[in-house]
């Protein structure tokens, strides 16, 4: 059950345990990071006291009390049978499958030259593998990918990594880069927040075993760890093209940056999907996660923060084809060598598209521990071949992923009733929603929860029920202090512009 906001306050320790859980699933989120490789273990016990999270994460959920329902508002909390729609004493706890919404996705297409292309036939054939497992995996069959356009990395990158140059700037000095700043000269406490989310003993775990006896610190493993972030970035650095030229020449870094791609996606309004050939390398060292950097260092995809972007609201996902389709072996997963084209491209379209929306459009976050249906299932020695397979053996939805899903078919039943006016039943759907969404999610979710409330406060302002938009106004801003849209939404209502409400695009989407 998600904290509605009727639900209360939770303990210190309850909270406490829910951000180490949250931590580790959502860490490539909570951080902007993306999907980087498997994943760490399952941390011990929640420690008593939380570290400060780094500079880079948004605020960390649990360390927020869930955002309070105004008591003003309907007298009636999520839950509760009085609801002008009847929708909350009605609905069953699973809805039938086409009962979850549409949802149309830009999609662009960004090539490197140096390595084999994404082109339309290719991603046309991804594409359809990635609508097919939605549709087999999470029940969601109605999802529309469509091809807008693309150009070259260099013309992307170029045009919006730095379009707004606040994201750069942020993320410039915890930038890695071959013969230039090294992961060692990054800030040690943004290292050391870093790994506290984990045990001593479980991040010894990925390290050589000769090594591990003298890991008895996190002081010790962030210099041992950084080390060998820098020695991974080096060898790679050395490895050249067909042309002579290093993987990461300087001519090419940028667009070869991990950090480039975040502040790309951040700044862009193109595209909800980016499929790219491109070799994304992991370079963001503030957040040296062990099981990448003894890995390829690189990131496969990921589902980052797009403000502008509104179909999967605030985010976009890019998702590289690099490591299935690349003739340099050291990048080339497991058991690749064994595919024909067209199986490449289904494990692309299932393991790295299909699983990235999962994360983006559902707030899934990844998980260790789910059944062998699961295809969130991220595993330390599960690769894309062998993950695909096994979802392959395992046809059908995860039941341990239906209490994320169910709470999103709420959303998309709130974007529907609002499409046809019915403002009654769209808040309830929507209360809903904040009422059933697990509190481990991908990305933050107390500003999850705030982007609901921000809806809600929409849905009160169209049926004239100024009191209460104003008062889920507050309560999103009680827990979102900056959230511009609700700053905009109230603003908008005490300037009695209410018409003006009304006859905006609903803030979510389909969120
Ligand atoms: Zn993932
Ligand atoms: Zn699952």
């Amino acid at each position: 059950m998600g904290p509605g906001p009727d639900d209360g306050r939770v303990t210190r320790r309850a909270a406490t345990a829910r951000l180490s859980l949250v931590a580790v699933l959502c860490a490539p989120l909570l951080s902007g990071a993306g999907e980087v490789g498997p994943a760490l273990p399952t941390p011990p016990p929640a420690p008593e006291t939380l570290p400060p999270a780094p500079q880079t994460l948004p605020p960390a959920p649990q360390t927020v009390p869930p955002a309070p329902l105004p008591a003003t508002a309907t007298g009636t909390g999520p839950g509760k049978t009085a609801s002008p729609s009847g929708i909350e004493t009605a609905v069953r706890r699973t809805l039938p499958p086409e009962a979850l919404g549409r949802l149309t996705l830009d999609v662009w297409l960004v090539n490197d030259p140096d390595f084999p292309p994404v082109t339309p036939s290719m991603a046309t054939a991804i594409l359809a593998q990635a609508r097919a497992t939605l549709s087999d995996k999470l029940g969601f069959g109605t999802l529309e990918l469509n091809v807008k356009g693309g150009e070259s990395v260099q013309s992307f990158i170029g045009r919006h990594a730095g379009a707004d140059k606040a994201c750069l700037e942020e993320l410039e000095p915890l930038r890695v880069r071959p013969s230039g700043r090294r992961a060692v000269d990054v800030d040690p406490k943004l290292v050391r927040r870093f790994l506290s989310r984990w045990s001593v003993e479980s991040l010894a775990a990925f390290f050589p075993e000769a090594e591990r006896r003298d890991l008895t610190s996190y002081d010790a493993i962030a210099s041992t760890l950084l080390a060998e972030f820098d020695r991974k970035v080096a060898t790679i650095a050395d490895f050249k093209l067909a042309n002579g030229q290093s993987l990461l020449a300087a001519d090419k870094l940028d667009l070869r940056s991990y950090v480039n791609w975040i502040c790309a996606l951040r700044n862009q309004d193109d595209a909800d999907l980016v499929l790219t050939n491109e070799l994304i390398l992991y370079d963001l060292a503030s957040e040296p996660y062990p099981h990448s950097i003894f890995a390829k260092c690189k990131v496969g995809g990921a589902s980052l923060l797009s403000p502008r972007r509104r179909a999967i609201y605030r985010r976009a996902v890019f998702a590289s084809t690099f490591s299935m389709v690349t003739d340099l072996p050291f990048f080339q997963e497991d058991g690749v060598l064994t595919l024909a084209a067209d199986d490449k491209l289904k494990v692309i379209g299932t393991f790295i598209v299909a699983h990235e929306l999962g994360h983006a459009v559902f707030k899934l976050p990844d998980f260790y521990d789910h059944p062998p249906q699961c295809l969130m299932t991220t595993k330390y020695e599960t690769g894309y071949v062998s993950g695909y397979r096994d979802l392959l053996q395992h046809p059908g939805p995860c039941p341990a992923c239906q209490p994320w899903v169910d709470a999103k078919r709420f959303v998309f039943q709130a974007e529907e009733a609002r499409r046809d006016g019915k403002w009654d039943a769209a808040i309830d759907y929507l209360r809903l929603a904040i009422k059933r969404t697990p509190k481990q999610i991908d990305g933050n979710y107390v500003r999850y929860i705030a982007d609901l409330s921000v809806q809600v406060a929409q849905g009160y302002a169209a049926l004239g029920k100024i009191k209460d938009a104003l008062a889920w106004l507050k309560a999103a801003l009680r827990i979102v202090p900056d959230h511009e849209e609700a700053v905009e939404v109230q603003r908008s209502i005490e300037g009695g512009a209410t018409k003006y409400i009304e006859n905006k695009e609903p803030a979510g989407g389909a969120n």
